[in-house]
C-alpha cells in the first residue's frame, strides 16, 4: 500500500483553478471559501455581480480570484466566459448554480419550462461540453450539483425542478462513461434540506401566501434521521473531497449529502 503522500498533500488544490457557479450565496459561497482555503484559484460565475463582489469581500478571498457576470440560462454568455478562460482553462469545474421557483404543474408554461431547464439542465451541459473540449488532452473534474428531489421528489409544485434536476444526474453519469478513460472525473451531489438564503426566500414568498410550506418544512425535517436541516459548509467540504486527490477512485456517483432523507 502507497502511503507515501500525506493527507495535507491529498487535500490541497494549491495550483489548480476551479470554477464555480452559483458562487454569489449558499452553498456555490461555501465552496467557494473551501476551494480558496484549500489553495486554488477561483473562477467565480454568478448573475449577480454585486452580490458576488460583497461575498468576496467578506471572505476576504480578493487575491486568488477572477469574477464572472453571466447568466447561465444564455447560451451566448456561457460560450463569451469560455472565450475569457482560454488561456487558462479550469482544472476543476462545479455546476452549482440553480433556481427552484414553486409552481403548481398544471400552471407550468413553455415559458415557465424554458428558464427552469435553461439554468439548471442546459447550462450543466454546456459547461460541460466546454470543459472537455477545452481540455480534451488534459482532462479534469467536474462535479455537478442534483438534488435529492430527483431521487424521492418530496416538495409538490417542484415537478419541472425535479425533471430538471433528474437530467443533470443523467448528464453526469453519461459523461462519467464516455470520459473517464479520458482523464475526466464525473460525479454528482444531491444536497437536500440545505439552509441557504436562496431556500430561505422560496419559504418567504410562499409564507405570505399561504402556510403550506411551514408545514412542509416541518415534515420534512420530521423525516430527517439527522433530525436537522444542513449547513452550506456541509455540502462545501464534500466537493472539496471530490475535487481533490482525496476521491481518485469515486466517479459516476451520486453522493447525497441531506442528513440521511433518501435513506429513511
Ligand atoms: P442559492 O439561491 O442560495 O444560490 C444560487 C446562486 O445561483 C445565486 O447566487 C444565484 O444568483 C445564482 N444563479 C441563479 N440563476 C443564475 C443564472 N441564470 N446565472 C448565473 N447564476 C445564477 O441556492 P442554493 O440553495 O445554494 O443552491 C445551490 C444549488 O444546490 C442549486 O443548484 C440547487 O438546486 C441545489 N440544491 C439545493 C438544495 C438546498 O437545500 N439548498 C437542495 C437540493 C439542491
Amino acid at each position: 500500500m502507497d502511503l507515501s503522500k500525506p493527507l495535507t498533500e491529498l487535500i490541497s488544490l494549491s495550483g489548480k483553478t476551479a470554477l464555480i457557479t452559483g458562487s454569489a450565496s449558499g452553498i456555490g459561497e461555501a465552496i467557494a471559501c473551501r476551494f480558496a482555503e484549500a489553495g486554488a484559484f477561483l473562477e467565480l460565475v454568478d448573475i449577480d455581480e454585486e452580490r458576488l463582489k460583497q461575498m468576496c469581500e467578506s471572505h476576504d478571498l480578493k487575491a486568488s480570484v477572477r469574477l464572472h457576470r453571466v447568466d447561465l440560462s444564455s447560451k451566448r454568455d456561457i460560450d463569451a466566459l469560455w472565450k475569457k478562460l482560454e488561456t487558462r482553462e479550469p482544472d476543476i469545474l462545479i455546476n452549482n448554480a440553480g433556481i427552484y421557483p414553486l409552481r403548481d404543474f398544471l400552471n407550468v408554461d413553455e415559458a415557465f419550462l424554458k428558464t427552469v431547464m435553461d439554468v439548471n439542465l442546459n447550462s450543466v451541459l454546456w459547461m460541460c461540453q466546454h470543459m472537455i473540449r477545452g481540455r480534451a488532452k488534459k482532462g479534469g473534474i467536474i462535479i455537478n450539483v442534483s438534488s435529492i428531489e430527483a431521487i424521492l421528489p418530496f416538495k409538490e409544485e417542484m415537478t419541472h425542478y425535479d425533471v430538471s434536476k433528474a437530467g443533470v444526474i443523467a448528464l453526469s453519469r453519461a459523461l462519467a462513461k464516455e470520459y473517464g478513460r479520458k482523464g475526466f472525473r464525473v460525479n454528482t451531489i444531491l444536497p437536500g434540506g440545505i439552509v441557504t438564503p436562496g431556500v430561505k426566500n422560496v419559504a418567504k414568498e410562499i409564507a405570505k401566501l399561504k402556510l403550506g410550506i411551514i408545514k412542509d418544512g416541518a415534515k420534512f425535517r420530521g423525516r430527517l434521521p439527522l433530525g436537522r436541516f444542513g449547513k452550506p459548509d456541509e455540502v462545501a467540504l464534500i466537493a472539496l473531497v471530490l475535487a481533490s486527490d482525496l476521491s481518485t477512485y469515486v466517479h459516476g456517483a451520486l453522493i447525497p449529502v441531506d442528513g440521511g432523507f433518501l435513506s429513511a
